[in-house]
Parts: structure tokens; C-alpha cells; sequence
């Protein structure tokens, strides 16, 4: 018997949304159906409550996340961040790829499949719609082929209003992100002459989006992704990806029910003992053996009727193994059941396992580099874990103003002029005072008592007086940064005076 061997690699050599002329092959995938498609449908729901919701829940007043990178304003899970912190967040940032890394050498394109943004909104928002107006692959082709009709004009306006709509909707969301809901309703309650630049900001991501869901759509994954190159180096033979069984499909071929089927024999003798067929049809293939005749190669399991290519999005063909632009979204596994049931073979011909689980039946998910990975992603969260718990509300900077000397206030005092920075982490306002700790200093502050807005910066100046009363004076003072009656920060500082 001949030993199944993985399709031949040609389809490497080019993309298959791209003919030979380099001229864009426009892809019309069959709508999938399954317990996969059920379940991402599901998931999907929940994931556009969140991404849709998560501006508009407040914490305390403030938002649970906001990107403001335009201010520099950076609240994570109700946490401040300022340029200040721009270790934490890079930490994170570091944190958050090795964890990438981590989910995609054990589980693949997992993530792509069942939560990535662009796969949601495309197969689940945008390709609904198309469904829901257009209707399934073969009327879509046919619609794209036939002549501007009408009824062709009113579908296609349907659809490219609704495809608008939804662009608006996620353009102003992502706006909520970056600036947040109040500045979004006041660009939005304002005209666009009394806000040009939100305005201009809007429409350019509604035709972003526009241009993303409507006519890049797979190329988004396929050439533009980052994390879809990264598939090439992430990946292993024991990642977990949505894979063909190419041991139990192949040699493929149309369904012949007078085949032999490809079970083994159970050496259980009796056609030798009953010089007969057994009632199995193995039998076809022993009576060849004793006859001399050659038995035709039994068929796999795949009846190459072409499905899982027909459901594929990004126009791909699984059977010719693990692809850059395979999204693992699961379409190619539904269609395959629901044939294998028809068959009445066993499901799971394409499924998720590794390319070792279908060569040589084991799964390995905690391979040396998983391992490795595990490690240091531990110690990165520990390490994050500790800085953040370990971060302080407040950030005082004292200095003694720059060039200056110490000033004598005729003859009574000396006064040191000096400039403060005051960094508000929490999400409160903090209205400040600064007391000079030991108390002979007098703290002035240069404007009144300054206070802080919650994630905001200020600066201001202050003199420390001293009174020449014949005491001395101190090499240095302590400076005491309060507010509400807690102290936040104590600062020791220089003092010049005409003593030093
Ligand atoms: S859907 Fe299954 S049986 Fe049909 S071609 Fe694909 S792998 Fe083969
Ligand atoms: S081969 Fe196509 S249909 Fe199958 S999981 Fe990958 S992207 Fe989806």
C-alpha cells in the first residue's frame, strides 16, 4: 500500500487571491454553518458588546481605557499613565507580545480566528450583511457578473449604505478610545466649521474602515498583518492549528461505494478457514491479493468535493497543509463535517491539532519552547506586577531653580526659588499644599496653591523662606507635598544661603 504523502507544495509560489497576472482574484465564500460557526457567532456577540460598550463605562468618573496618545494620557484597566511612565508601558507592551508569542507556538492562529477585530467585523458584521442582501456565494457571483440592472443598483446601494453605517459606527468608537466620550460628543454635537479636526478624523477612519471591510478584506490578513508574518518563525510542528488530516484524506478521489474501506484486517482468519468471503469488505481486497491482482490504492477520506475551499474567506485550499493566510477560522472544519457526516465517516478530517498530532498521532503542548516561554512570560508579569503595585499616585519633582542663588528679603529672611512638577496618577483631582518640614522654612507658593487634575501634569514655582533670626540657617529642608491633610511625598532639597 502506498503511503499517503502531503500534497505537493506548489501553491507556495503564490497567493490565491492573485492570478498570474498579478490581478486581484475577488474571493466569494460560501456562509459556513456549523458548531463552530455557532459558537464564534456567540463569541462574537459578546466581543462587539465589549469593544462597542468599554468607552462608555466609567469608573469613578473616569474611563476604563483611553488611549489619548494626542495628550499623552494613558488609562488602562482605571490605571493613569503618563509620558513619565513610559517604562511601565512599554514593559506591558513587552508583556503583552511575549504572551503572543506564548498563545501562538501552543495554539496557532487561534487568536486570529475567534477574537481578532478584523476577523469579527469581517465575517461576522460585514459578510453577514453581504449574505443577508446579496445571498450566498453563487448569487453573489452571479450578481457581480450581471449587468447594472435596477435591482443590482438597489442591492449594491443597500449594502455599501449599510457597510457606511457600520464604518461610522466603528470610526467613532475608535475615536472613544483615543480621546473619549465626552470629546467625542462634543465633536459630534458641534458643526464640523467649530471642529475641523475631529471632523476631518472621523470621516478619514470611516473611509479607512470603509476601505478595510469593503474591498481589502483578506489582504488585510494576508499582506498587511504583522502578527499573520509572524506565523512563518512562530509556529512549530506541535502548535495547535486548524489543519487536513492528510494521513486519513488522501489519496482523495470521488466517493466509489464498491471501494474498499481502508480498515485493517483483524487477522481473525476466517475467509482462510471458510475459503469465503468475509462479510467485510476488506475482503475485496484479500481475495485481489490471493488472485494476483492488483488492488486499486484505497481511497481517504477526503471525496474532494471541494467545501472546504469553497467556505475558505482568504480563497485558500487547507488540504495543501498549514498557510501564511490560513486565519484558523474554523469554516473549512464545518463544511468538512458536515460531508463526513453525509459520508458517514468519522468527522475531525480537518480539525485542530498539530501537524505531529497527524503525522504521528501524539499532541505535545508543553514542548522545551513553550517551556522557555512560559518562564519568561511569568517573571515579565511578576515583574510588572510588582512596578505597578509598587508605583506611586504622586510624582513630586523639586528643583532649585536653574542659575539661581539664595535672595536676602532685607535682612529678615533668605529666600531659595524653586520649581516644582506635580504628577497626578490617581483618578482624582488633588488640590496641594507643600509644608517645609522642621518648621523655621516658609513655603510660598508663586500663583496660590495649585491643584491637580486626575492624569495631568503641573508645574509651577515656589520659594522656601528661611528667617534670619540668628539661628542659622539649613544646609537642606525637607519639603512636605500634602493633600486633603495626607502627605503624598516628602522631598529633601538644598538650601542656599549666605552661611555655605
Ligand atoms: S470538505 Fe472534506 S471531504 Fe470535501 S474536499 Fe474538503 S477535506 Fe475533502
Ligand atoms: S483554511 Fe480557510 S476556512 Fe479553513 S480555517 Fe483557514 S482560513 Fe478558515
Amino acid at each position: 500500500m502506498s503511503i499517503p504523502q502531503p500534497p505537493k507544495d506548489d501553491f507556495r509560489n503564490h497567493i490565491a487571491t492573485v492570478d498570474e497576472a498579478g490581478k486581484r482574484l475577488w474571493v466569494f465564500p460560501k456562509q459556513p454553518e456549523g458548531r463552530f460557526y455557532q459558537r464564534r457567532t456567540l463569541l462574537s456577540y459578546l466581543l462587539l458588546a465589549i469593544l462597542f460598550g468599554l468607552p462608555w463605562i466609567r469608573v469613578g468618573g473616569e474611563p476604563v481605557f483611553l488611549f489619548n496618545v494626542l495628550e499623552r494620557r494613558f488609562i488602562l484597566f482605571g490605571l493613569h499613565f503618563t509620558p513619565q511612565d513610559f517604562h511601565l508601558f512599554a514593559l506591558l507592551m513587552v508583556t503583552a507580545m511575549v504572551f503572543i508569542v506564548l498563545f501562538t507556538v501552543v495554539f496557532g492562529r487561534l487568536f486570529c480566528g475567534w477574537v481578532c477585530p478584523q476577523t469579527t467585523f469581517m465575517e461576522m458584521v460585514f459578510r453577514k450583511i453581504e449574505y443577508w442582501i446579496e445571498g450566498d456565494a453563487n448569487a453573489q457571483k452571479r450578481l457581480a457578473k450581471a449587468p447594472w440592472t435596477p435591482d443590482k443598483v438597489r442591492k449594491k446601494a443597500l449594502k455599501h449604505g449599510l457597510f457606511l453605517l457600520v464604518s461610522a459606527l466603528i470610526a467613532h468608537t475608535f475615536l472613544a478610545y483615543i480621546i473619549g466620550t465626552d470629546g467625542l460628543l462634543e465633536i459630534v454635537q458641534q458643526s464640523p466649521l467649530e471642529a475641523p479636526g475631529g471632523f476631518l478624523a472621523i470621516v478619514a477612519f470611516i473611509g479607512i474602515f470603509y476601505a478595510v471591510f469593503s474591498y481589502m478584506r483578506e489582504q488585510v490578513c494576508i499582506a498587511v498583518c504583522p502578527y499573520g508574518r509572524l506565523q512563518g518563525v512562530l509556529l512549530d510542528d506541535d502548535s495547535v492549528n486548524v489543519i487536513y488530516d492528510y494521513e486519513r484524506g488522501e489519496p482523495r478521489g470521488k466517493i466509489d461505494r464498491g471501494q474498499p474501506k481502508r480498515t485493517s484486517c483483524t487477522s481473525c482468519a476466517s475467509c482462510r478457514e471458510n475459503n469465503s468471503a468475509c462479510t467485510d469488505r476488506i475482503l475485496q481486497r484479500m481475495e485481489d491479493n490471493l488472485t494476483g491482482i492488483a488492488p486499486p490504492p484505497p481511497k481517504g477520506d477526503c471525496i474532494d468535493c471541494g467545501l472546504c475551499v469553497q467556505v475558505c474567506p482568504t480563497g485558500i485550499d487547507i488540504r495543501n497543509g498549514i498557510q501564511m493566510e490560513c486565519i484558523n477560522c474554523t469554516a473549512c472544519i464545518d463544511a468538512c463535517d458536515a460531508v463526513m457526516d453525509k459520508v458517514d465517516r468519522p468527522r475531525g478530517l480537518i480539525r485542530y491539532d498539530s501537524e505531529r498530532g497527524v503525522r504521528e498521532g501524539k499532541r505535545r503542548i508543553w514542548t522545551p519552547r513553550a517551556m522557555a516561554y512560559s518562564a519568561l512570560l511569568l517573571a515579565l508579569v511578576a515583574l510588572n506586577v510588582w512596578l505597578l503595585s509598587s508605583r506611586d499616585g504622586v510624582d513630586v519633582i523639586l528643583l532649585r531653580a536653574p542659575g539661581s542663588l539664595y535672595h536676602t528679603e532685607a535682612d529678615t529672611a533668605v529666600s531659595n526659588l524653586y520649581t516644582y512638577q506635580v504628577v497626578n496618577k490617581t483618578g482624582l483631582e488633588l488640590p496641594l499644599t507643600f509644608v517645609a518640614d522642621g518648621g523655621r522654612a516658609e513655603v510660598r507658593t508663586v500663583g496660590g496653591t495649585p491643584a491637580v487634575p486626575p492624569g495631568e501634569i503641573v508645574e509651577g514655582a515656589l520659594f522656601l523662606v528661611v528667617p534670619a533670626d540668628g539661628n542659622g540657617y539649613p544646609d537642606e529642608i525637607v519639603v512636605s507635598v500634602r493633600s486633603g491633610g495626607e502627605e503624598l511625598k516628602r522631598i529633601t532639597t538644598s538650601f542656599l544661603h549666605p552661611s555655605n
